[in-house]
């Protein structure tokens, strides 16, 4: 096993540069050149094992999966990736798992020209910070508190995949690899985000369950929401995996790293003009109404309370 200090200079020595990176890793810390007339988007999270991954998650996928969930954040502001650092506590490392988690971390930096710039190295359970940066035009970022009454709700891509894997994993059983692949490397929707400045009012990422974040969404904007639970997307894997209200809970269970937005029933056709660039599905679930709070109905017009509305640490 290396020492932290070799650790950190392999790590240094893998990182992509960027020409707006004036000072990366090895100083006390990192000097950074932001664009004039942008503003700067920061968002952190940390992944603990055992609590955001299943402790038998491959280190490339914790790697990823530490990566992708800030890039998320970063979407759901609509902001570009530039920056992060990793924050890494480490029980017992050795050496092959810890360059397998850099793998991971660093393919997925590569796909957003995201540059690590630096981070801390320490001893303890298993851990991962990230901290990221990102830009947006001044005045632009997608927020929670902007939804209008009578927005279109839209999510992208599919929900639930992700939820069901570890339902799979949590019960001894295997899982098929898209819905696996779903919990261990999420997707985070760069593109989209950036694309919907402008597009979209209020915008969040899925991470703690979509009934729950469109809550959030609700609250910020003084405004409530109507969804269609048949409407919620959903992959052909989880269509032969659940049925009814069992679907339902698990698409409102988080760790999904969709977007969901509002936006002007008058921008259907830029959405489903945007859907196609980019290849990403974007499915219209509900509508923002007066009032407040997150109500979910069936098929037949028929309220639905489900018993679990999304994750909470401290429930
Ligand atoms: P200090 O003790 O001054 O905080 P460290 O020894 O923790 O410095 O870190 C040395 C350099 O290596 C710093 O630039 C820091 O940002 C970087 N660094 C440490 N750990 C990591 C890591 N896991 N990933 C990326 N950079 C790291
Ligand atoms: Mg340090």
């Amino acid at each position: 096993m290396s020492g932290e200090f070799d650790l950190i200079s392999r790590i240094a020595a893998r990182v992509s540069p960027r020409s707006d990176v004036i000072l990366g890793i090895g100083d006390d810390g990192a000097i950074l050149h932001p664009p004039a007339g942008s503003e700067l988007v920061i968002v952190t999270d940390t992944l603990n094992s055992g609590v955001h991954f299943p402790e038998s998650t491959a280190a490339h996928d914790v790697g990823w999966k530490a990566l992708a969930v800030n890039l998320s954040d970063l979407a759901a502001m609509g902001a570009t990736p530039a920056w992060c650092t990793l924050a890494l506590s480490l029980p017992s490392p050795d050496d092959a798992w810890l360059d397998a988690c850099i793998d991971g971390f660093l393919a997925l930096a590569e796909q957003h020209g995201i540059a690590l710039v630096g981070g801390d190295t320490t001893r303890g359970p298993l851990s991962l910070t990230v901290t990221a940066c990102g830009f947006v035009a001044a005045g632009t970022a997608l927020r929670r508190d902007a939804a209008k009454v009578g927005d279109d709700i839209w999510v992208s891509g599919t929900l639930g995949d992700a939820a069901a894997a570890l339902r799979e994993v949590l019960q001894g059983k295997s899982c098929v690899d898209v819905l696996r692949s779903r919990l261990d490397r999420p997707t985070p929707r760069c593109a989209l985000g950036q694309s919907l400045v402008g597009i979209a009012h209020a915008c969040i990422d899925v991470s703690d369950g979509v009934l729950q974040d469109l809550g959030h969404v609700c609250a910020a904007s003084g405004v409530g929401a109507e969804i269609r639970l048949d409407a919620l997307p959903t992959s052909d894997a989880l269509v032969a995996l659940t049925v009814g209200a069992e679907r339902w809970r698990l698409q409102s269970a988080g760790d999904d790293y969709e977007l969901c937005f509002t936006a002007d029933p008058s921008q259907r056709d830029a959405l489903v003009t945007m859907s196609n660039t980019l290849g990403v599905r974007l499915t219209c679930v509900g509508r923002v109404v007066a009032g407040d709070g997150v109500h979910a109905f069936d098929a037949n017009g028929r309220e639905v309370r489900l018993q679990t509305s999304g994750y909470e640490h401290f429930a």
